[in-house]
């Protein structure tokens, strides 16, 4: 199997700089595939590790932005990838528009975009219904970009844990797999990645899939020693 990428959104954890430091320490730097840890904003000028992303940035690289951090800043600190358009800065009012602006804005300093998509899907929607939502977000977030340069990243909203993967349920891997090829023929994707409840026991379903290019991984990825079974997958 070649390589896949295999991305680790900590999201608002852990709560110490030592957690971080002693989590990224414990990560496998020679894994089969290609990893980048997403720790949080305030960690990321004091992790090492080989690729490293952030979990959003703003779209104005300077001004009056209180509180914000953006792609020029991250670019600065050698940081490679950024989650945008996640489902849970969504929830709180990112916009469609916004997230365009967020692709735009990272993809202008050279920093890799890992746009998530899904917000909106259901449980009960066949693929058809899947596809409708998906094709109305990207026809936005990806509008004037190089869809080529961006990892895009299949996170049916329904299917994320709130913490631990090991008490949902991930999609199916079949219907990620007609979901990749959705965005990879109809818009261009440079990569596709599945996210929602990825643990030990699906890992491998979805990294087996042909279209599909790697892993979003959240609640997973706190776990040092599942995590370095998944990478190395
Ligand atoms: C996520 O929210 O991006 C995610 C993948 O979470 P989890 O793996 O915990 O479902």
């Amino acid at each position: 199997m070649s390589k896949k990428l295999i991305i680790a959104n900590w999201k608002l954890n852990p709560t110490t700089l030592k957690d971080a430091q002693k989590l990224a320490g414990s990560i496998s730097l020679k894994a089969k595939n290609k990893v980048v840890l997403c720790p949080p904003t305030i960690y990321l000028s004091q992790i090492d590790y080989p690729n490293l992303g952030a979990q959003d940035c703003f779209w104005a690289d300077k001004g009056s932005h209180t509180g914000q951090t953006s792609p020029a800043q991250l670019k600065d600190l050698g940081i490679k990838y950024c989650i945008v358009g996640h489902s849970e800065k969504r929830e709180v009012g990112d916009t469609d528009e916004m997230v365009n602006a967020k692709v735009r804005a990272c993809l202008a300093q050279k920093i890799i975009p890992v746009l998530c998509v899904g917000f909106g899907t259901t449980v009960e929607q066949d693929d058809l219904e899947v596809t409708d939502v998906l094709r109305a977000q990207l026809n936005i977030n990806l509008k004037g970009v190089d869809p080529s340069k961006v990892v895009v990243a299949y996170e049916p909203v329904w299917a994320i844990s709130k913490g631990n993967p090991y008490q949902t349920r991930a999609a199916d891997a079949d219907h990620a797999e007609k979901m990749a090829i959705f965005i990879k023929t109809k818009f261009k994707a440079g990569k596709v990645i599945y996210g929602a409840s990825v643990n030990v026991n699906n890992a491998k379903g979805f990294l087996s899939q042909p279209n599909i290019d790697g892993l979003l991984t959240g609640g997973v990825s706190l776990m040092a020693k599942d995590f370095n079974t998944i990478i190395n997958l």
